[in-house]
């Protein structure tokens, strides 16, 4: 039983969540407590007793925790990818590339606890000194998904406690198992009761209370539309900070001029990799016509030699989709954009055992061609390994094209035109853009987040992430 870490406990919850392997479903990895909402009470009193004393602790002090935990995240990558590919599925490459990430996510925020910056300068008026500082905010309540189950906890847990803020974190239910296994190296790292809370347990219990807790300050939460539309509800009623980050329908332009096996390697990698369960996923390509059949056999040429079978196994280049609601909605749209006039061109085969005969949530990659900017597969988010294609006239149209979705997270063009490499970067409306690479992968220094639909309030990530996990004071002093 692996149980909640509340003011440095280990807590039994009320409640247990089984948690199954999605390439072998005859596989528990564990059982993890489930908190009620007393529980999530407890949480939040432990961060707001610990907040007076972290919020003055010395960047030394924080520096010398995040970067143990990241040396000791680095040192168990291969342990900690392997856990993180059982639950969630992705391939074992990409889970330890996950876990890496948030190694290296703690020791770049440790730096950043000994380089909070700040202003000295004169005031407009005569023997009076103006300082500008950045404190912490207090109790952030942290609410993350289930697709990066390691990097996106790091990426929120670190520069809130690097700014010395205290932290109560509800990861997804469905991967338990890589939050609780960073919580206890959390729990070791020498960080005071109450200063970083583990909560596992359901949105609708322990994510609500979060939500409406006075004693909040501010919410970070990664996650669907749907359930940021509440989150920001609840945060504005009371007037607590929050930050959103949310569902994508990213494009991937692809010009003819574009390097054929640049476009496919790129539009291959961020459509299908991690089972398309990215929100920075490729889901449109957008293809203009004198590319357009090359550029589809050449995908479909790509495709059929994809491996897809046990997230673990060596050579698998597709693991499992994560259950069988979200293998469910995937088939769901693959009908509905056939439906709608859509073209199968490859896959979308549910596979209900891997090559070993285990059963687990297959699905081989499905590309549809014949698709129109108006159909619901172009509109709304599968979140699984399902791509259309879209025609485009030309570059202009295929701009227009790719800006209209209601999302704006990340876009990408193949191409080798530097003048229209140079216009897309300007006039995409997304919050990051790619050229000639995959609209998936990031890096970890630098800002990350969306627009319109995608995202709400600060970037996270890099420096900027200081825009959330802080508040600016203005300091006046008659010298
Ligand atoms: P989800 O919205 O169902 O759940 C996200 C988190 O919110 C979970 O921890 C869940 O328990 C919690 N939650 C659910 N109901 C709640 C409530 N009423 N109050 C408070 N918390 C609640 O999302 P998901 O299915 O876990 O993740 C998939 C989604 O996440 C996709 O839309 C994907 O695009 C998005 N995502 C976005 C980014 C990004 O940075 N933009 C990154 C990864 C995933």
């Amino acid at each position: 039983m692996h149980k909640n870490l509340i003011n440095g406990e280990w807590l039994d919850g009320p409640a247990v969540s089984r948690n199954v392997n999605p390439s072998d479903t005859r596989d528990l990895i564990g059982e993890y407590a489930q908190a009620d909402a007393h529980q999530a009470e407890l949480a939040i009193s432990a961060a707001a007793a610990a907040f007076p004393a972290w919020s003055l602790s010395t960047p030394q002090q924080r520096f010398d925790i995040l970067d143990a935990v990241g040396t000791e995240i680095l040192a168990r990558r291969a342990e900690l990818g392997d856990l993180l590919a059982r639950e969630e599925g992705k391939t074992l490459p990409e889970a330890i590339g996950e876990v890496v990430r948030a190694g290296n996510i703690f020791k770049f925020f440790a730096g950043e606890a000994l380089r909070p910056g700040g202003e000295s300068l004169p005031s407009v008026r005569p023997g009076v000194g103006v300082e500008v500082t950045r404190e912490p905010l207090g109790v952030v309540g942290l609410i993350t998904p289930w697709n990066f189950p390691i990097a996106i906890p790091a990426w929120k847990i670190a520069p809130a406690l690097a700014w010395g803020n205290c932290v109560v974190f509800k990861p997804a239910d469905l991967v338990p198992g890589s939050a609780w296994a960073l919580a206890e190296i959390l729990s070791r790292s020498g960080l005071p009761a109450g200063v970083f809370n583990l909560v596992m347990g359901r949105g609708s219990v322990v994510g609500e209370k979060l939500l409406h807790d006075p004693r909040v300050a501010a919410i970070s939460f990664t996650g669907s539309v749907a359930t940021g539309q509440k989150v920001a509800a609840a945060a504005v009623a009371r007037m607590a900070k929050f930050q959103l980050e949310m569902g994508g329908k990213n494009p991937m332009v692809v010009l003819d001029d574009a390097d054929l096996g640049v476009a496919v390697n790129a539009a291959v990698n961020s459509g299908f990799f991690s089972t398309g369960q990215r929100c920075t996923a490729s889901s449109r390509l957008i293809v203009t016509e004198g590319i357009h059949d090359r550029f589809v056999a050449a995908m479909v040429e790509k495709m059929k030699a994809l491996k897809v079978d046990d997230a673990r196994k060596a050579g698998t280049d597709i693991g499992p989709v994560v259950d069988a609601s979200q293998l469910g909605q995937d088939v769901d749209y693959i009908g509905i954009a056939r439906a709608e006039g859509g073209r199968l061109a490859q896959g979308g085969e549910r596979l209900e055992h891997n090559a070993d005969g285990a059963p687990g949530f297959y699905l081989t990659p499905a590309l549809i061609t014949d698709t129109t900017a108006a159909m619901r597969i172009n509109r709304e988010e599968v979140f699984g390994p399902v791509v259309s294609v879209i025609r485009a006239r030309d570059y202009d149209e295929a701009l227009h094209l790719a800006n209209d979705t209601p999302f704006g997270l990340s876009a990408g063009i193949a191409t080798t035109s530097l003048k229209h490499a140079t216009h897309f970067k300007r006039h995409s409306q997304a919050g990051m853009v790619m050229v000639n690479l995959p609209t998936a992968g990031v890096d970890y220094h630098v800002p990350f987040g969306g627009r319109k639909g995608s995202s709400y309030g600060p970037r996270e990530q890099g420096r900027h992430a200081a825009e959330f996990y802080t508040t600016v004071k203005t300091a006046y002093t008659q010298a």
